[in-house]
């Protein structure tokens, strides 16, 4: 028997819909290439919304056509977001970090149809622009008075097709099936894999992101996605955010910019964030040189990579902030894993809390997790146990989209491999100790990458640290600590690795240090163990170490 309540489709265009009735004086901010402060009200934003889902059929794009955007996090990027999924078309988020070869690989694999670019972005479409054959057009997020000179072909501009159009548009009724975003994940290991999003999984994972255990947003929130809108839909903040009522307020270009960031929290009552460590850190360091406060900000969703548990502290005890650790990759939506308490970690304290922190946290309700061996048996969620983890729910990726040499995202039990080694505890907390390929192998036995760079980065003369593996004719592989030190720092190798002393396990400290000036990074800022690897192909260690 079937119940009988109402089947209305899950879509984006619920949410707009609600957003625009419900909030329709609440306030969007936004920092732009021409504009410090860009202010306008929730029914401004979906206004010039349906002005542009008619600026999209008039550019005579298909109904399901694949439109890119090349944009920083801001109102006209929100614009596109709900004017390309609502319209039933599909909104192809494009890294701009990315080199020229890999936007040129997944504009061509999506077949985008048009493209939407910010004018800093127009000179690196340039060079790539006869190869994308598909594209039609481009069009520059901008007004008349700052277009930019291109060689680009067939160009427009977002203000001047805007001002042409009425205010209203006829949204077609979608299935909830009906992909809305696309999103190509790095690609550290061959080319980068398209992850299509549809209406369905982006609306639940909006509810779910909204959680009291989640990230507890509210009408009341001002919610700053440092995050950028082109790495998996700033982790569905534009969607989750509209549907509670939220002040947005969007960093723009301004995005890598502490000063800007801390300017926007305290001007505009921003009380939740998101972003990369690697970008929070700044932010806390430029906090620290100005002895400036970030009130109103009191959480701040820090994931993509380990958190250092000495971030997290300095946050919390610096500037009231709770950090909330959460796990997911652009397969998941990207949300797997979020850290909050329980009735088994509230109160905790000392080592047992820095423990707690330190982990990723448990399964967003509607993601289901598992740990296997190297048989594929599962293992007890006993907190020690380390291995392969799985990952199945409401917003994971089933198939890659158009899958060069075939072959689908699961396994033959509908589970996806996320690449991640972790361990579950009882309570259900994950803690990653590495991904599958950056696993240092000791003498048979696995040591965490994760935890010696997290232990280094809490040495105050450490800016940024990395560990790789590296061969060694005893123990198959040792690890190898290489250090960006901050700048007024001097410490040696020998007091670096001393401080690992009753941190971690003596078998565990790298052997040796190399103090360097930059660590690379991947587009999306995180550490880039895979070029790091390659510069230290030739390296080896200068005496055995001898580990018992
Ligand atoms: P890409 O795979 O394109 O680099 P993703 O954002 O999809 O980008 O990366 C997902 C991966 O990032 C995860 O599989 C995991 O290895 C890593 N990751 C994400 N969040 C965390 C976290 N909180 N702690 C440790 N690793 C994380």
């Amino acid at each position: 028997m079937f119940g009988l309540m109402m089947e209305m489709p899950l879509s984006l265009t619920g949410i707009m819909h609600h957003g625009e009735r419900s909030h329709a004086r609440q306030t969007i901010v936004s920092v732009t290439s021409t504009n410090a402060r860009h202010r306008y009200t929730y029914a401004d934003c979906f206004r010039r919304v349906r002005r542009l889902a008619r600026v999209l059929d008039r550019l005579g794009t298909t109904t399901d056509a694949r439109i890119a955007t090349l944009a920083w996090n801001d109102y006209r990027h929100l614009e596109l977001y709900y004017a390309i999924s609502c319209s039933g078309r599909v909104c192809h988020t494009v890294n701009p970090r990315l080199f020229a070869e890999q936007i040129a690989y997944i504009i061509n694999h999506a077949e985008d149809e048009w493209v939407f670019v910010d004018p800093q972005f127009v000179a690196a479409l340039e060079p790539i622009g006869e190869r994308c054959s598909k594209v039609r057009g481009y069009v520059v997020m901008t007004d008349a008075e700052h277009m930019p000179v291109t060689t680009l072909q067939n160009v427009h501009c977002y203000e001047t097709l805007l001002a042409a159009e009425a205010d209203d548009y006829a949204w077609p009724d979608l299935d909830e099936r009906t992909a809305s975003g696309l999103c190509y994940t790095s690609g550290t290991t061959g080319n980068p894999k398209g992850v299509l999003y549809s209406h369905r999984s982006s609306v639940i994972m909006a509810y779910a992101a909204a959680l009291p255990d989640a990230c507890a947003l509210s009408a009341i929130d001002g919610i700053l996605p440092i995050v950028p809108m082109f790495h998996v839909n700033a982790w569905g903040l534009p969607f989750a955010g509209v549907m509670v009522g939220a002040k947005l307020v969007f960093p723009g270009p301004k995005l890598g910019d502490p000063a800007t960031l801390a300017d926007l929290i305290t001007e505009e009552g921003v009380t939740i964030s998101a972003g990369v460590p690697t970008v929070c850190l700044p932010l806390l360091a430029h906090t620290l040189a100005t002895q400036r406060s970030l009130q109103p900000l009191n959480r701040l969703v820090i994931g993509g990579s380990a958190c250092p548990l000495s971030m997290m502290e300095e946050f919390r005890d610096r500037h009231q902030v709770r950090v909330i650790h959460a796990w997911g990759m652009t397969e998941m939506s990207p949300l797997g894993t979020i850290n909050s308490q329980t009735a088994a970690t509230v109160g905790l304290t000392g080592a047992a809390l820095a423990e707690q922190m330190c982990s990723q946290g448990r399964a967003l309700p509607g993601v289901e997790l598992k740990i296997t061996d190297e048989e594929n048996r599962e293992l007890a969620w006993d907190g020690k146990n380390a291995g392969a983890l799985k990952v199945r729910g409401l917003w994971v990726c089933k198939d890659y989209y158009r899958p060069e040499g075939g072959g689908g995202a699961r396994d033959d039990e509908g589970w996806f491999a996320t690449g991640d080694v972790a361990s579950i505890d009882a309570n259900g907390f994950i803690r990653i100790t590495d991904r599958a390929k950056d696993v240092i192998k000791s003498g048979g036995e696995w040591i965490s990458s994760i935890d010696l760079e997290n232990t280094a980065v809490g040495h105050p003369a450490v800016a940024e640290a990395a560990v790789i593996g590296v061969h060694h004719p005893k123990w198959q592989e040792r690890p190898l600590l290489v250090v960006v030190r901050t700048s007024e720092a001097a410490i040696t190798k020998d007091a670096l690795l001393s401080w690992f002393d009753g941190k971690v396990a003596k078998w565990w400290i790298p052997d040796d240090v190399v103090f360097v000036e930059t660590l690379p990074h991947t587009a999306t800022g995180k550490l880039s163990k895979l070029e790091l690897r390659k510069q230290f192909i030739d390296y080896q260690f200068p005496t055995v170490h001898d580990v018992t």
